[in-house]
């Protein structure tokens, strides 16, 4: 059976991410909070713009203060205040100086600023009595970013600090990738919405809801095409409407052996290419992979811990890629202890659902209390992590270390 490592080399190696010329959309500030920055910014600006004092106290030459100390103050005379904001308007001659504050302008001939700790004023006059370094507390311009280099690189997501940079360069129109269109729907004859009433056998499609909730954080566009029965005809209908409106379908159930499980027939007539149909996991088995010349189709299994765990080890990472991200879209894993012991049959690449707790700052994984069910969808709530017990591993006892994928 294929292995995880190998399924996820196929599918990521099928995900052509969205084109710098072709899917972009213009935000503005206010709206390009998580988005994916598709062009690389430049700016025309100097950070900072100008010389400016990282200090409130005198802009001086430092050759006039050089030889500054308690017993012996320097005396300049005060020739302008420079508060924030504003231009100056003298050269600082030798003898002389600018009072000055935090963010103004250095005013032209002073070369260094003396902290006002360190002096006392007295009318138009400053007693200097300490002896600054050269160009002490000058933040010079272009010292954090020289205009005309690359301020910001394609593939970002806008987070605060990224938002603030654009701001502070004037840059309110932003190119960003539109956001992949991801269709849901979930196939099964018992299946009813939560709001019908539930007739023996039936059960709510919790898969959608799910499903929505994890593509809408991804930062994807949610088509929810709602709940199918398991009938060729109506399948190759939704399939069909799913391949030509989004750019990765997720189907959830009718992917195992049943009788009743078409999809894959479906996937096939309609004219995909079937990566796979297996992966040597558990829960996650049947997850089938297949694409069509403009979508990409995960057929996810229907038991509701099946379907979130495929989509956080693999569907999560394609959307990300898919949707432009670079570097960063890949799964991350951690190496944290265990607090409980992890058991698998070893046959199969194990996920086991818990949480990562905070002790003394060092994150511990605590398997979820009750039954490890791929249908038990009840102790999914409050978990962060899954740990992941390699093909062949059996037990981690507690106190070994573990891999855990974060969820959520
Ligand atoms: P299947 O993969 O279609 O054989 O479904 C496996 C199990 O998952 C069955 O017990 C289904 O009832 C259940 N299941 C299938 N689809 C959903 C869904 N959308 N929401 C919740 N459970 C589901
Ligand atoms: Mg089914």
């Amino acid at each position: 059976m294929l292995s995880v490592k190998d399924a996820e080399t196929i599918i990521f190696n099928h995900v052509q991410p969205l084109n710098q010329e072709h899917d972009l959309e213009i935000v503005d500030l206010l709206t390009a909070f998580h988005r994916i920055l598709a062009t690389p910014v430049i700016s025309s600006l100097d950070f900072p713009h100008w010389d400016n004092s990282a200090m409130d106290g005198f802009a001086v030459r430092y050759e006039d203060v050089q030889n500054s100390n308690a017993e012996n103050p320097t005396i300049l005379e005060i020739v302008e205040e420079i508060p924030a904001g504003y231009q100056p308007q003298n050269t600082i001659k030798k003898g002389q100086a600018a009072r000055i504050f935090t963010g103004a302008i250095i005013p032209k001939g002073a070369d260094t600023i003396v902290m006002q700790e360190k002096t006392k004023l007295q009318e138009n006059q400053v007693f200097i009595f300490a002896t600054p370094q050269p160009q002490e507390f000058i933040r010079h311009q272009g010292d954090f970013y020289q205009a005309g280099k690359e301020l910001l690189p394609a593939g970002i997501p806008l987070n605060a600090a990224e938002i603030a940079i654009l701001a502070a360069a004037q840059l309110s129109t932003i190119s960003v990738f539109r956001r992949p269109r991801v269709a849901i729907f979930s196939s099964g004859d018992e299946l009813v919405t939560p709001e019908q009433t539930l007739k023996p056998g039936q059960i709510v499609d919790s898969n959608q809801y799910a499903l929505a909730a994890l593509v809408k954080e991804s930062g994807a566009e949610v088509l929810m095409l709602g709940i199918v029965k398991d009938n060729p005809t109506a399948l190759t209908e939704t399939i069909n409407y799913a391949i030509n409106n989004s750019d990765i379908v997720l189907s959830s159930g009718g992917v195992s052996v049943g009788d009743y499980d078409y999809i894959a027939n479906i996937l096939a007539y309609l004219g995909a290419e079937i990566h796979f149909r297996a992966v040597q996991m558990r829960p996650g088995k049947p997850l089938t992979f297949a694409t069509f010349p403009n979508s990409l189709y995960f057929g996810l299994p229907g038991n509701p811990v099946s379907a979130l765990v495929t989509f956080w080890r693999f569907v999560e990472p394609t959307i990300k890629k898919f949707s432009g991200i670079n570097p960063g879209w890949e799964a991350k894993f951690l190496k944290v202890k265990s607090h409980s012991e992890l058991k698998s049959n070893g046959k199969m690449e194990t996920y086991i659902w818990g949480k990562l707790n905070l002790n003394d700052g060092i994150y511990e994984f605590q398997q979820t209390s009750g039954n490890l069910n791929s249908g038990n969808l009840i102790n999914l709530s409050q978990t962060n992590a899954l740990a992941i017990l390699p093909v062949g591993k059996t037990l981690i006892s507690p106190g070994e270390e573990t891999l855990v994928l974060r969820i959520g």
